[in-house]
């Protein structure tokens, strides 16, 4: 299997060396605040709770593996992103990283806005009452129907990605009678990741009209000389798992360059512009993401700097974190099922999941803390690798972490910050059966999204 240094991963192969867990944390059973949600924390008997809910009472409730999701965390940070950018900004959830209609009216309560980007995700936004008009619809290749389904319900903005979409979109919307309200996604030529980005002049990916070229400035010709749209701003989004702002700064400078160029030749100030989502998050204790707060002032100073520089009216900012809001509140329960010492390498823990409940690992090297949840153990810390139950050799979960020595089958393990693009990515491989998430607040656990049976598997199998 080949394994890229991605982009969505937490960091460049090339930041750190391999296995750069030399040595063991101090204490096995502490539980680090900047990867765990809100209400997690330890029982008088050693075992992990959230939401007032120990983790053996939540697996004999709803088995394992499943994602345990704190919805007061998950509330607290969508609010905290809603306030840092205040009246003047807007925040969209990206609904890729996890949507359910729970999470839909939770974010609809805490005045988020949503991004979808295909039918599904819209049916499940308008199905749990999410107002149209505060949903964003992004993708690369929206079909016709799923654009119709879109204008139809009349969402605020859909982001152009391409010269046929801008043609698509008006064209629909002329045909139903409607102007929608669209944005045009460029490429800067900056891609961030992490600690470093890199700007270049070209883009060489499948998202976006590259700015380079004059391609954007004719994209934006385009759109504004058809009836059936009206172009409200410009669309960037940089990378993903970022925690360095200077990215932000260049993709800024060139967005708000178009804008002026925009200005000049056309006479119009477009009043939006989006800086996309890929705000990073802690996955591990080497981690330290900024808070919204910080972000919101970095962003807005930047945006506002520019433009005065170029003489434009400060468009309204909009911003779209996932992983930022719903990463840190969930984490995933595993059973261990087999504990295989390697003399002299490692102790690989097998588990009851694995890369079909989350394929971040596998995907983009993604790094991983673990801790055991069932109890706390004063055993000496063991170099482990946690993998999962698939036939896949690179089915694995957590790559290098300290367990203790005495870990045994039947034991609980907590991966923490899976709430984004695990359930979401999950897959039925070896036709294991997807896990549920389970909302926790207050003492009271409800299952959103319920663990999927094999009638479930056997449905869509017709013969
Ligand atoms: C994926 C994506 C996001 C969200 O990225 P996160 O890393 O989850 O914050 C936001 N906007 C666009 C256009 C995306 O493709």
């Amino acid at each position: 299997m080949s394994r890229s240094a991605h982009p969505a991963g937490p960091r460049h192969a090339d930041v750190l060396p391999e296995g750069h867990y030399s040595a063991p944390p101090a204490d096995l059973n502490a539980l680090d605040p900047k990867v765990w949600a809100e209400t997690v924390t330890r029982d008088e008997h050693g075992v992990l709770t959230v939401g007032g809910i120990d983790v053996k009472r939540l697996a004999e409730e709803f088995g394992t593996p499943a994602y345990f999701l704190d919805e007061q965390d998950f509330r607290a940070r969508a609010r905290a992103w809603r306030t840092a950018f205040g009246g003047d900004a807007d925040v969209f959830y990206a609904g890729k990283a996890f949507l359910s209609r729970a999470v839909v009216r939770w974010l609809d309560e805490e005045g988020l806005n949503l991004d979808v980007c295909s039918g599904g995700e819209l049916a499940t936004a308008l199905s749990a009452g999410m107002p149209a008009e505060r949903i964003a619809f992004h993708g690369n290749n929206k079909s016709v129907a799923e654009i119709r389904r879109a204008v139809e319900a009349g969402v605020g903005r859909i982001v152009l990605d391409s010269f046929q979409e801008i043609v698509r979109v008006a064209h629909v919307a002329q045909e139903l009678g409607r102007r929608q309200r669209v944005q045009i996604r460029i490429t800067v030529g900056v891609e961030a990741h992490t600690h470093e980005f890199i700007a270049t002049a070209h883009e060489d990916q499948k998202f976006g009209i590259p700015l380079a070229g004059g391609q954007a400035a004719e994209a934006v010709r385009r759109a504004l000389g058809l009836d059936g749209i009206e172009l409200i701003g410009i669309h960037s989004h940089i990378g993903s798992q970022i925690f360095d702002m200077s990215g932000f700064e260049v993709a800024a400078h060139r967005v708000v360059g178009l804008l002026e160029d925009i200005r000049d030749e056309h006479g119009v100030e477009l009043p939006e512009i989006d800086l996309g989502g890929g705000l990073g998050i802690a996955y591990t204790s080497d981690d330290d993401p900024r808070e919204p707060h910080e972000i919101a002032k970095a962003l807005t100073e930047i945006v506002t700097r520019e433009c005065a520089a170029a003489r434009l009216t400060t468009p309204r900012i909009s911003v779209e974190p996932g992983r930022a809001v719903v990463g840190p509140t969930a984490f995933t329960l595993y059973e261990v099922g087999t504990v295989k010492p390697l003399e002299g390498l490692r102790t690989y823990v097998s588990v009851d999941g694995g890369m079909s409940d989350n394929i971040r690992t596998a995907l983009y090297d993604a790094e991983y803390s673990v801790v055991l949840a069932s109890r706390v153990s004063d055993a000496e810390p063991v170099l482990c690798r946690v993998v999962g139950k698939h036939c896949e050799s690179g089915d694995i979960v957590v790559k290098d972490a300290f367990l203790p020595g005495d870990l045994a089958p039947g034991d609980l393990i907590a991966v923490p910050a899976t709430g984004a693009y695990c359930r979401s990515m999950a897959s039925n491989y070896n036709h294991v059966l997807r896990p549920p998430v389970v909302a926790v607040r207050d003492g009271e656990a409800r299952a959103i999204v319920r663990r999927e049976t094999e009638e479930d598997l056997l449905r869509l199998d017709v013969g």
